[in-house]
């Protein structure tokens, strides 16, 4: 662990020193609790968050005002309820988690909050979060970003009709965790909740989306394909997701915004 880039490890005049300079930055990142197959840990979202932004924080100048926060663990995931493991809290009690511990890094100098959250479920509640806390605290920039969207090449390594249909624990999730965390990582390789019959002109996740539940699509709660997934493409996966995520952390901190006003 890279102890300087973490805001818990400093002492007060490190944190005071550190807020008070121009662009100063706090990532935030956030998983879930939340059943991921019959072959994958409930932590995977936010062991894929840590593990990507603390490989992009080492990456940056070390003289860079960047630090992060420790996991925010559990998240929001009701469309995985009645699998044992999943935690979830709800949408109120998080968004005032994010309000609350904004307004604070505010209030001590920090002119920049990441959102930096792996759960796809909770992407448009982070969104709104990140609003709200920026209603109120209007000195502070705040990011809600999603670890998958963004850093360019990544659906090129993923096949049809698994780019469009693998939403969860499925070929991308079940290499880059084969990578990261061999360990945890289960025998069985289900392919599960595809090809199914939903209404036409709607759609799981993009267009006009239905909010779905797990136990809709899939028994094994797995939504993809996971037969293909491997270590090698984890890597490469883990590699893209690095590497685009440490580039727009770079460009945050050597921009300007949010522009005066
Ligand atoms: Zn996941």
């Amino acid at each position: 662990m890279d102890h300087q880039r973490h805001l818990q490890c400093l002492a007060w005049p490190q944190v005071e020193q550190l807020a008070a300079q121009p662009g100063s930055t706090v990532v935030w990142p956030w998983g879930a609790v939340e059943q991921h197959g019959p072959h994958l840990p409930l932590c995977t979202d936010g062991l894929f968050a840590e593990r990507v932004l603390d490989a992009a924080l080492a990456s940056l100048d070390p003289a860079l005002p960047i630090l992060r926060l420790p996991l925010q663990s559990i998240g929001c995931s009701p469309e995985h309820r009645g699998f044992p493991g999943t935690l979830s809290l709800s949408p109120a009690l998080l968004i005032e988690l994010t309000v609350a511990v904004g307004q604070q890094l505010a209030a001590a100098g920090f002119q920049r909050l990441v959102l930096f959250n792996a759960h796809g479920g909770q992407i448009a509640l982070l969104q709104t979060a990140a609003r709200q806390l920026g209603l109120l605290s209007p000195e502070l920039a705040v990011f809600p970003c999603f670890l998958w969207n963004g850093p360019e090449g990544i659906a090129e390594l993923i096949p049809e009709p698994e780019r469009s249909e693998g939403l969860h624990a499925g070929l991308a999730e079940t290499s880059l965790m084969l990578h990261l965390a061999p360990q945890l990582v289960g025998q069985e390789r289900p392919c599960d909740g595809t090809g199914l019959t939903i209404p036409t002109g709607w759609s799981l996740e993009a267009g006009a989306p239905l909010a779905w539940f797990s136990h809709n699509l899939s028994s094994s709660g797995v939504i993809g394909d996971a037969r293909g997934a491997s270590a090698a493409l984890g890597e490469r996966l883990f590699d893209l997701l690095v590497a685009g995520w440490r580039q727009r952390l770079d460009a945050l901190l050597n921009s300007a915004w949010p522009a005066p006003h």
